[in-house]
């Protein structure tokens, strides 16, 4: 098992760290040819969406990570990652995000909640985070909300999160990634 962790810019060491953690092998995707490695999944780390796409773009990388997803990859996108995933970026999940969702002020916060599919009390940090605000298919599924907005969601193998997991201790949300994986 050995899954790429988009390291063009934001958090993904942390990512990395977890995985490492679960005894889960990892690899950093930088430019093209680091993407053609074998791989059974992907992560796509938070940051700032509108840099991690110009950079996708610049090094001709947003079509064959579009075109790998697509063909099934399993995939996990938080927070600047889950806006990839959505419509107008990437767009291979059926999910229309609000970025910057809260507003300057109200941008980062802390909540615990459930997860379906995942647990209950999953610890969740929101870092000037999107949410999504509308499911454009009956493909995708809701998995939680916070405040009365959609904060996860998964489509077959993809899996999104407005907030970062890899910022906690439990690792829930990547063990949940890891099965889907397999
Ligand atoms: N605000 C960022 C964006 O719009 C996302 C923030 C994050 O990933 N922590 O891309």
């Amino acid at each position: 098992m050995r899954i790429a962790v988009l390291a063009l810019q934001g958090a993904f060491i942390e990512h990395e760290q977890v995985l490492q953690r679960l005894g889960v092998e990892s690899f950093e995707v930088r430019q093209k040819k680091d993407w053609l490695q074998k791989k059974d999944g992907l992560i796509l780390p938070g940051g700032e969406s509108t840099v991690q796409m110009r950079l996708l773009r610049e090094l001709d990388l947003l079509e064959p990570v579009r075109q790998s997803i697509r063909e099934g990859l399993p995939v996990f996108g938080t927070c600047a990652g889950m806006i990839l995933l959505s419509e107008g970026h990437l767009g291979t999940m059926d999910i229309r995000v609000r970025r910057n969702a809260y507003g300057r002020q109200l941008g980062s916060f802390n909540a615990v909640g459930k997860v379906a599919e995942v647990g209950d009390d999953i610890p969740m940090t929101f870092i000037r985070a999107p949410y999504i605000e509308d499911i454009l298919s009956d493909k995708c599924r809701s998995l939680a909300e916070v405040n009365g907005h959609i904060v996860a969601a998964r489509q077959g193998k993809q899996l999104a999160a407005a907030f970062h997991p890899e910022l906690t201790s439990d690792d829930r949300m990547h063990r949940y990634f890891i099965q889907l994986t397999s």
